[in-house]
């Protein structure tokens, strides 16, 4: 078993309880990156992402600190959410909260069904990574992989944003080819049943090698596992990965990813014991 820190460059602690913060600090997960994302009902005005935004940069921290880990986020307005008129004024609100130091990327962003306000999503949150010298954390779509990819890569062209400051997220065998020939970071999102899993990810690893390769948990509101990091390590040393080459994946280059922001505070995780706002992770008067 794989004694590796794990840093877990995208998941959705958000919809998660403590539990799973405890049970994460086991596994040896020490440091996580939470992008903003759609909560799975539609959002009616601006002022709920903002709130959104807020608990990303302040409560959740917090929460994550007292289990020992270190909590950065990425925000943006979501591929899904850009279609809807009454969510796109974040587009306007988004500079000020880049500026923030919790916030080591612009993301969730990229395309969700290929819409023409997903171009301009896109394009728009593209521009603001490149103005705040941000990375970036570009999804790809579930549906239509190879042709969103396609999509995705011209935009990112056209945007002049270097590739080595991009993470092209919840890749598999279909498009790994392209995104890696793009020279962008290489994600993959390892899910319990479907999509990628340990032994698919292992195969990639065996083809691609570990370089610019970057593996999360993407843990949600759904069905999915945020143990998925160690799993991956496990399965990479039983499968003849030596720990360095482990250690590189989980640890190494999420660092070097989301170091390019400035922003990495790997030592945040102290747990306070204090309060957040007059607020514990205890409920109430407990
Ligand atoms: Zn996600």
């Amino acid at each position: 078993m794989t004694s590796s820190r794990i840093f877990d460059p995208h998941i959705h602690m958000t919809s998660r309880t403590t539990d799973d913060y405890a049970a994460m600090y086991e596994a040896g997960v020490r440091a996580l990156v939470e992008p903003s994302f759609w909560l799975g009902q539609p959002r009616t005005s601006p002022a709920s992402f903002y709130d959104y935004f807020d608990s990303l940069l302040g409560w959740e921290p917090y929460r994550a600190a007292q289990y020992g880990i270190a909590h950065h986020c990425t925000l943006a307005l979501n591929p899904k959410e850009a279609n809807d008129p009454r969510c796109t004024p974040v587009l306007d609100a988004l500079p000020r909260y880049l500026l923030k130091d919790g916030v080591v990327a612009v993301g969730e962003i990229g395309y969700d069904s290929m819409t023409p306000a997903e171009d301009v999503a896109l394009a728009a949150q593209l521009q603001l990574a490149r103005e705040h010298e941000l990375p970036a954390l570009v999804h790809t779509p579930h549906r239509d992989k190879a042709a969103g990819l396609a999509r995705t890569l011209d935009v990112l062209r056209e945007s002049g944003l270097p590739p080595e400051r991009v993470v092209l997220d919840h890749l598999n065998e279909t498009t790994l080819g392209a995104a890696a020939d793009s020279g962008c970071w290489l994600g993959f999102s390892i899910y319990p049943d479907t999509k990628m899993d340990p032994d698919r990810m292992i195969r990639i690893l065996r083809v691609h090698g570990t370089e610019r390769v970057l593996v999360n948990s993407a843990a949600d509101w759904g069905h999915s596992d945020p143990l998925k990091t160690r799993h991956v390590g496990d399965a990479m040393l039983a499968a003849g990965f030596d720990e360095e080459e482990v250690e590189q994946v989980l640890w190494h280059n999420p660092v070097a990813f989301y170091g390019q922001s400035g922003r990495l505070d790997l030592d945040a995780a102290s747990p306070s014991g204090g309060l957040f706002e007059g607020n514990s992770v205890l409920r109430g008067g407990e």
